[in-house]
């Protein structure tokens, strides 16, 4: 008999994968948690039967949520992930020699252990000596947390269970205090097809606390419609002013110096989206 797991991604629309085999399933603490191996996009991290991140299709996400920010803050030190238990934008961050302390904040410490034993290429670097994981609600650590960071990135799932508060006006204000004088954060901020009304909220909410306000897109499969955005809050630099030329030759399979510019090119429907 075949196995196949289904994202319902609304009530009426979703996607399916053949799956091979069932590595570990986990009721947590917060959530259900699923890792199963899949015939189209290899081993795939599901909570609360959404999809997480897929070997295949992972490293888009990761470098397009570390790669934007990191290259356009001039010297990025102090830099935190909120969520990302699954390890992939902590492996991109460390791709930067000026970070000199990345820190993790996951609600929960189960998706970071079945990361690492299931999921070694994406989650292999959280052991890094620069690396500091930290168990906590993303929430209250950014709550406690002031003038601190030079950068952080919000790599949380969508706004459900533990993850709601994570896309309220009051979280990215909390942000703006949490960050350094002239620091900028980025969060992942779903998709224009099936969740515009959240999109558009956020946008808003974040032109009301930062100065430059941005948004840029990326194409990830697995992911509800497949194209995927981000949202850029920032106190002084503005990545659409960032000089292509000086942009450091990292390894990456997704993000180039030119795409740096491009993925902040929205078709109009999403420019409509957009705070300004
Ligand atoms: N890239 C995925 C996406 O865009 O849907 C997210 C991957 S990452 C595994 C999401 C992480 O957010 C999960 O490990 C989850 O435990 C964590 N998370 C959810 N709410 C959180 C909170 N309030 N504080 C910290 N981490 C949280």
């Amino acid at each position: 008999m075949d196995l196949w797991f289904t994202e319902k991604q609304t009530d009426n629309f979703g996607i399916t994968a053949k799956v091979t085999k069932t590595l570990v399933t986990e009721r947590t603490k917060f959530q259900d948690l699923a890792i199963v191996e899949t015939v189209e996009f290899g081993r795939m991290l599901t909570l609360d039967g959404m999809v997480m991140t897929t070997v295949k299709d992972e490293f888009v996400y990761h470098e397009m949520v570390a790669h934007p920010v990191l290259f356009t803050h001039p010297n990025p030190r102090q830099v935190l992930v909120v969520g990302g238990g699954d390890g992939g934008v902590i492996r991109e961050v460390l791709k930067h020699p000026s970070v000199e302390r990345a820190v993790l904040v996951d609600i929960d410490g189960r998706v970071i252990a079945h990361s690492k034993q299931f999921l070694p290429e994406i989650a292999g670097w959280l052991d890094d000596p620069r690396v500091e994981v930290i168990v906590n609600d993303g929430y209250m650590h950014i709550h406690e947390h002031k003038n601190e960071y030079d950068v952080v990135m919000v790599d949380s799932t969508e706004p459900v269970g533990p993850a709601v508060q994570l896309f309220e006006r009051g979280f990215y204000a909390a942000i703006h205090a949490a960050l350094k004088e002239d620091s900028m954060f980025v969060a992942q901020t779903d998709n224009p097809w099936l969740k515009a009304d959240l999109m558009r909220q956020v946008q808003r909410d974040v032109s009301e606390i930062f100065p430059i306000t941005r948004l840029y897109m990326a194409n990830i499969p697995t992911y509800p419609s497949g194209l995927w955005t981000f949202t850029m809050g920032s106190k002084t630099y503005d990545p659409l002013l960032v000089d292509e030329s000086q942009i450091a030759d990292i390894p990456t399979r997704y993000y180039t110096p030119q795409l740096h510019k491009a993925a902040f090119v929205l078709p109009r429907f999403v420019e409509e989206l957009k705070a300004d």
